[in-house]
């Protein structure tokens, strides 16, 4: 099916498999795909490595601020989908870790992070059509998304997906700690004040608890047919 040029935006909570989706909807499509988690995550993980956020969750803001003048981070795209690097290090693996799982919601609370990131995110949008997933890509980011979604899924079984996720890296994850992460991101996520994670009130909800992916496949099919009136 070809369709026409316009930007997909795909939000919803942690695990719900935006990311899955996404990549199989810009194969499908030919469409590039952002993945603006990746860049929350590979600002923690360089906050993280610079000791400018401590246990605690105490963020040396000054700090953080400042050294996001000169970080550097581009994603590079193969089958395998969005690669994330910093200047010229491969951070994939490491920005998927449950260490920075546990501290992405506080950093991508912060307001400079966000313009910081959406400055990024336009830019790289400038490409062509794109499909990108998030938390505020239809409210914020990309508002005139031609396509707005929003996925949901059951705790129990975004958890399990994560699990199963982290095990096949070769991590050693617990499923409650995985469950309770997912929880305690979802809670920050919809409750800070900088855009915070909402449905855009013109978002399709796709629950996918029991879908499988070509499932979800056709799904969107359907909706761009029934939306942009396009015959297969
Ligand atoms: O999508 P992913 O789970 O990798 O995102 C990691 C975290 O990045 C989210 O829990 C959220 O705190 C933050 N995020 C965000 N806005 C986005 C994408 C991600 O705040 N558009």
């Amino acid at each position: 099916m070809t369709i026409p040029n316009i930007t997909i935006a795909i939000d919803g909570y942690s695990s719900t498999g935006k990311s899955s989706f996404a990549k199989l909807v810009s194969k499908e499509f030919s469409f590039l795909y952002l993945d603006s988690g990746a860049m929350y995550r590979a600002v923690t993980f360089f906050a993280q490595e610079n000791a400018l956020i401590n246990a605690d969750n105490i963020i040396d803001t000054t700090a953080l601020k400042a050294a996001l003048e000169n970080l550097e981070v581009h994603f590079e795209h193969s089958d395998k989908g969005c690669v994330t690097y910093i200047a010229d290090r491969c951070v994939e693996k490491e920005i998927r870790s449950m260490a920075v799982s546990s501290q992405v919601s506080p950093v991508s609370a912060l307001a400079f992070v966000r313009n910081w990131v959406d400055a990024r995110l336009h830019a790289m949008a400038e490409q062509g059509c794109v499909v990108m997933d998030g938390r505020d890509i239809g409210t914020t980011v990309f508002p005139d998304a031609e396509l707005k979604i929003f996925m949901i899924a059951k705790d129990e079984v975004r958890a399990q997906r994560r699990f199963d996720e982290l095990k096949a890296k070769g991590d050693n994850p617990d499923y409650e700690e995985v469950l309770n992460n997912l929880r305690e991101r979802d809670y920050i996520d919809s409750h800070r004040e900088a855009s915070p994670l909402r449905r855009a009130d013109d978002a399709f909800v796709l629950d996918n608890s029991d879908m499988s992916l070509h499932e979800e496949i056709v799904w969107i099919h359907g909706l761009i047919q029934g939306k942009f009136g396009i015959l297969e």
